[in-house]
């Protein structure tokens, strides 16, 4: 098993994309979406036979401690994704080390089990926040899955390894990219089926993640600036018929049972 399949346990409103127009402190009065849909995406999994690991953020975990549980019973890994979804470079350490903190305590009462796994929302682990990998060893964290090998405005490490790799005494896996392309999420939406296909056959250790709202075509609709509102909105009725196809074409598995 060389390929991990990835879920960032959110829902619609906790993205990056809506922090500006759906803050924090009313994350409770939205519509929410997550039981639904993730149990959609369990029994899409459970037909394909495929596990695959899931980054749950704290606030998920506190408030739908059953959907967690659920997840782990039906065989998935349970990893942590921060509390609130703020990225590592809007913290500084202390702040990074108390979300980091809340999330796992949420978590562990959740599951019974403290997560080994992170992976830092929007992909913050930067250049300017490699401080975090300190503090994920600190810890006990044995891997995180955060980094991407691209230059983009918001995430991305240029030159870095694409595939698995120690750094500071954790294991790296980055977010596959072939010939500069990422692989997942926004980008599963946005290119055609083949495409995904044909970058992950290139790449054999390859990391794909994806939300359980990027399923869901009932969603309430916000009207965000241009490319966000392309990057979130795009592709949301082919998702699931893709992700089928891309299960049936390829193995994939939790990034801790990797080898
Ligand atoms: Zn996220």
């Amino acid at each position: 098993m060389a390929r991990a399949l990835t879920v960032d346990l959110e829902d619609w409103f906790q993205v990056y994309n809506f922090s500006r127009v759906i803050p924090f402190c009313e994350w409770h009065s939205q519509e929410q979406r997550i039981v639904r849909n993730t149990q959609r995406l369990l029994d899409i999994l459970d037909q394909h036979n495929t596990k695959a690991t899931f980054f749950v953020l704290g606030w998920t975990a506190e408030h739908y401690p059953f959907l967690v549980k659920e997840i782990q019973a039906r065989g998935h890994e349970i990893a942590c994704h921060g509390y609130n979804h703020k990225p590592i470079f809007k913290m500084n350490r202390h702040e990074f080390k108390e979300d980091l903190e809340k999330a796992v305590n949420a978590i562990k009462k959740a599951t019974g089990f403290v997560p080994k796994g992170f992976r830092a929302p929007s992909f913050s682990v930067r250049k300017d926040t490699l401080w975090a990998l300190d503090v994920l060893k600190q810890k006990g964290f044995e891997y995180d899955s955060s980094m991407v090998p691209v230059s983009h405005p918001d995430y991305g490490i240029k030159g870095i390894p694409n595939k698995p790799f120690e750094i500071k005494g954790v294991k790296e896996y980055p977010i596959s990219t072939s010939y500069g392309f990422p692989v997942g999420g926004g980008y599963f939406k946005a290119y055609p089926y083949w495409f995904t296909k044909f970058l992950l056959k290139q790449n054999r250790h390859a990391v794909f993640y994806i939300h359980p709202w990027e399923f869901d075509c009932k969603m309430p609709r916000y009207n965000l600036p241009l490319l966000k509102k392309f990057r979130h909105y795009i592709g949301l009725k082919s998702t699931e018929k893709k992700f089928r196809k891309l299960l049936k074409d390829f193995k994939f598995g939790r990034i801790d049972k990797l080898h």
